[in-house]
């Protein structure tokens, strides 16, 4: 759960969240600077706290900081001790378990034959169960986080050998995982079967990587060698890499918002560059909801790539009518509503001789609470704008994510609780039009969306979520929706 402080944050950004950012190396001197370069490139899947876990072939070195990678870990003194050739890395954003340092990733144990760390992004949807299970047999947790269940079931797993004792555990979760586990011998990296979050591996040199995404490669200059495939894991020693497939087969439920927010606009993910599918989501939404206006008017920065798409196709100009403040930090927002309601403008502001006199259509990723989206448009109809017409780069958002994202209760997705018109006059717009699902399945290359057998998961637009969700079942944003349920029920 998100502590409040988060959830004062989550306010004045209102957008999903993804959790995590994983990365690790092995076989490079200076093992853990890499890493902090590539979990700096993945700053934007978690700004709460960051940790780095090395290897230098006699002890283990463990450093997690709550805060930003740039005000921990480029310290010299903080580099210095984590020596060694290998290491894996973690950037949280807190949501299971709640903030605080005992939360914090890598998770790392004295097992019986060694350390043993693990860093996960995603989320364990059966964790509770599994742990309360292992409660009853005498474990004891540290944390109140899901990724904590799965360093015992691999500490207490009776396997003879640490690559089965990573899998009889893996066997044993749901939900979304996509893992970075180092021992002293090896570093694992794994995909949950359906690959729901992003895992790639690279190459610095000859020296194995994986990472979350494509861009925390760029950032070091390392070659990019593939996605893992869902189901995937991948066992890395002195010797080289084996590749082994431990789940039953199952076909792919890659997390679509991906697409829509959460990766960087510079990665590749699942063979797509993720730019290219946000100016097709744009090219889409112009096809699906054209409007009659002046310019088109990016909210930034996520909102960008798509209002360009939007802009070519529609033949409308590509305004920056709004200028985000790129130096307000999630630290700034405070308690108290003045200050709370001060967070949008804070953070953008109109550029009002664009804007005045004209018919604006302004495209933005997603609406989760419309509370942003309401001060966004209050703020470009006070600089003059004659009409303001919302474009939104997604579906509704109209179920919560259990798959590592911060996500609102239910109730509290606009969507969930009105209709597209009453949407409409809360965030007080001319028009407001949203991306169908089938044409964000058409942006990201498929014909459209089957629903048979769903390529992605979608579950926060479709409310069909594609994992059971034992955790969760009977909580109120799920009572409702399981009954559409699909997979695994
Ligand atoms: S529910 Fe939505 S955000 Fe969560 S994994 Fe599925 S598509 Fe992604």
């Amino acid at each position: 759960m998100a502590d409040a402080s988060t959830a004062l944050a989550a306010e004045a950004d209102d957008h999903f969240h993804d959790e995590c950012g994983v990365f690790g190396i092995f076989g490079r001197p200076e093992a853990a600077a890499i890493v902090t370069l590539g979990l700096h490139a993945l700053q934007h899947r978690g700004q709460e706290a960051a940790g780095i876990v090395s290897y230098d072939g006699s002890q283990f070195h463990v450093e997690r900081h709550i805060g930003l990678i740039g005000d921990n870990f480029t310290k010299q003194s903080v580099i210095d001790r984590l020596k060694g050739n290998r290491a894996i890395g973690h950037t949280r954003y807190a949501t299971t378990g709640g903030a605080g340092m005992r939360n914090v990733q890598p998770f790392f144990a004295e097992l019986a034959d060694g350390g043993f760390a693990i860093a996960h992004n995603g989320n364990l949807t059966n964790a509770m169960t599994v742990q309360r299970a292992l409660q009853k047999q005498g474990a004891i947790f540290s944390s109140t986080s899901d990724t904590e269940t799965l360093l015992h079931l691999v500490a207490t797993s009776k396997e003879r050998d640490l690559n089965s004792r990573f899998i009889d555990a893996v066997r044993q979760v749901e939900g979304a995982f996509s893992l970075v586990a180092m021992s002293s011998k090896k570093m694992i990296g794994c995909r949950d079967p359906l690959g729901i979050r992003p895992l790639v591996l690279g190459d610095l040199d000859g020296a194995w990587i994986l990472a979350s995404e494509t861009c925390a490669l760029d950032i070091i200059g390392a070659r990019f060698v593939r996605d893992l495939k869902p189901g995937e894991m991948v066992v890395v020693t002195s010797k080289g890499i084996e590749s082994m497939f431990p789940f039953e087969p199952q076909k792919s439920r890659f997390c679509v918002f991906e697409y829509v927010y959460f990766a960087r606009p510079d990665s590749s993910v699942e063979g797509r560059n993720v730019y290219d599918v946000r100016k097709r989501i744009g090219i889409e939404l112009a096809r699906e909801s054209p409007v009659d206006a002046d310019i088109v008017v990016p909210v930034p920065d996520s909102g960008t790539p798509a209002a360009i798409g939007f802009s070519q196709e529609a033949g409308l100009p590509f305004e920056l009518g709004i200028i985000r403040n790129h130096y307000v930090g999630r630290t700034f927002i405070s308690p108290g509503d003045s200050i709370r309601h001060m967070g949008v403008k804070l953070k953008h502001n109109a550029n009002r001789r664009m804007i005045e006199g004209k018919r604006v259509v302004l495209v933005d990723d997603s609406i989760v609470r419309g509370t942003t989206s309401q001060k966004i448009v209050q703020m470009v109809r006070e600089a003059g704008a004659k009409e303001v017409h919302m474009r939104i780069a997604s579906p509704p958002t109209r179920a919560s994510c259990f798959y590592g994202v911060d996500t609102p209760e239910k109730a509290k997705l606009l969507a969930s609780r009105m209709s597209i018109e009453e949407m409409a006059e809360f965030i007080r717009v001319d028009s407001l039009g949203f991306l169908s699902l089938d044409g964000l399945y058409r942006a990201v290359g498929e014909p459209g969306r089957n629903e048979e057998q769903p390529q992605f998961c979608d579950a926060c637009f479709s409310g069909q979520y594609p994992t059971r969700l034992l955790d969760h079942e009977g909580a109120d944003n799920v009572r409702t929706l399981s009954l559409l349920a699909t997979g695994g029920q």
